[in-house]
């Protein structure tokens, strides 16, 4: 018998954003699928011991790291060349949104890359409109859609909503804090709902969106009915979790609208997205059924989420595990991690 050495032809990966946030859990999960796996780093990042470290460990698990901007056109046309990337997969942050648009660039000249995923992996935001100053992220991000739509470049649109975790209105990065152990701060009446995705979840799929040809030129909505959850009922859960109850204390539409009227970047940009999911409903406002929609279960029906009460007990873990005040005591810090000082600028 003949063995076909002609395996599925499994497409290059090039990750820009791995040391970031949303980019590490990509990055993690392409490794995982055995894909050739580059993550782009910026030069000088081993003069910051953290980016050094989770360097370190990709590249311990097989990833090739590859030293450059997206804003540089010549050298990622250079990278994108030699190392002969089929898939671009870009999670830069909210301040690097436009760079994005060299990269494309780059991407076109070169012209073999086959997919294109920009920086989104969050709302539609050709559908939600929240106030300022997340509306001018929001332009950006489109007027990176519009570019890539008019370059020609096969591109797919990740919309995974929320991250699992507390949903603070002031945090950027909301899974890496525990859920609250002094009281809840509920937005307006507790009850708009909203999708919440595992970070490595939002990773996993969306690795197997990148060569689906169902995906070519589509948004996906990850919309797992498990974890459809308003924050009342997220407040319950972490009270189960931690066995004690917390008071609740409302920040009004009003508080947030107030919060991002403060215009500290990135923390009014988070309570202007939160006034959006909370308040105005902007993951549940709309169904997913435009010519340009898919929803990521009735495209992989087998695949399961892992369940908000699944990651709340993540938290637990973390919890106990930590040099921290028991569960039934206030406390007096509440990060899992070191937080990473973010400079805020305020208008
Ligand atoms: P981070 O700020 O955590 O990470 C950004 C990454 O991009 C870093 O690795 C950074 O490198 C890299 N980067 C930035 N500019 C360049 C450049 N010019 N060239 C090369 N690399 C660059 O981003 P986030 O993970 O917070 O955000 C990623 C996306 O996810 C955004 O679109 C954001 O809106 C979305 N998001 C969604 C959330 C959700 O709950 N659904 C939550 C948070 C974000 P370096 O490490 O060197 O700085």
């Amino acid at each position: 018998t003949c063995v076909s050495t002609d395996k599925i032809n499994i497409g290059r990966v090039l990750i820009v954003g791995a040391t970031g946030f949303i980019g590490h859990f990509v990055a993690e999960a392409s490794l995982q699928t055995g894909r050739p796996t580059y993550v782009l780093v910026r030069p000088g990042y081993t003069n910051n011991p953290s980016k050094a470290s989770a360097v370190k460990a990709l590249q311990d698990k097989g990833a090739i790291s590859v030293h450059g901007l997206i804003n540089d056109k010549e050298s990622m046309e250079k990278i994108l060349k030699e190392h002969e990337i089929d898939i671009v997969i870009s999670a830069v942050g909210g301040a690097n949104i436009l760079d994005q648009l060299i990269l494309l660039e780059a991407i076109k000249k070169v012209g073999t890359v086959k997919r294109f995923l920009p920086s989104e992996f969050g709302h539609d935001v050709d559908r939600a409109e929240p106030v300022e100053p997340g509306l001018t992220m929001y332009k950006e991000k489109q007027k990176v859609r519009r570019m890539v739509e008019e370059s020609g470049v096969p591109y797919t649109y990740i919309c995974c909503n929320s991250i699992a975790s507390w949903p603070y209105f002031d945090n950027t990065h909301p899974s890496e804090v525990l859920p609250p152990l002094d009281q809840f701060q509920i937005y307006g009446d507790g009850t708009v709902k909203a999708y919440f995705v595992a970070g490595t979840d939002i990773g996993r799929l969306t690795m197997k969106t990148v060569d689906d040809v169902r995906t070519i030129n589509k948004n996906v909505h990850f919309r797992p009915l498990c974890n459809l959850y308003n924050i009342n009922e997220l407040a319950s859960l972490w009270e189960q979790k931690i066995g004690r109850t917390l008071p609740r204390v409302t920040i009004t539409e009003d508080d947030l609208l107030a919060a991002a009227a403060e215009n500290c970047i990135p923390e009014s940009i988070v309570a202007s997205f939160t006034h959006d999911i909370f308040i105005k409903g902007c993951q549940i406002n709309f169904s997913v059924d435009g010519p340009n929609d898919v929803e990521l279960g009735s495209l992989y029906p087998e695949e399961t989420f892992r369940t908000l009460d699944e990651c709340f007990n993540d938290f637990l873990v973390k919890l106990q595990t930590e040099d921290k005040p028991a569960a039934n005591e206030v406390p007096t810090k509440t990060h899992v991690v070191e937080p990473i000082p973010i400079a805020a600028t305020c208008a």
